[in-house]
């Protein structure tokens, strides 16, 4: 995978989307970034409706939980206990 150049969204600047943070989103079914680091670190650090964490139901056990990441529309989401154990289990398949 090619690094890619993304505008930002909130200061229109060029910057550099590579190959490692692709791998990452792809990993974590994240669409690739809005906004160049420098914005984004801002928005951490201000804090300002910034939900690291978005509310999930686990489709498995339904339990309550959240997430870092924004769980995809008609995409099972399981919560941390589960999702841990349907890892280990696909790990010996
Ligand atoms: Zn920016
Ligand atoms: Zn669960």
């Amino acid at each position: 995978m090619p690094d890619l150049e993304l505008p930002c969204v909130q200061c229109k600047e060029i910057f550099l989307y590579n190959e490692k943070e692709q791998m990452l989103n792809y990993q974590r079914n994240l669409a690739q970034p809005q906004r160049c680091p420098k914005c984004r670190s801002k928005k951490a650090a201000t804090g300002e409706n910034a939900p690291s964490r978005f509310e999930i139901v686990c489709d498995h056990c339904g339990k309550h939980d959240s997430v870092p990441f924004q769980p995809k529309a008609g995409r099972s989401v399981l919560c941390k206990e589960c999702y841990q154990s349907s890892r280990s289990r696909s790990r010996h398949a």
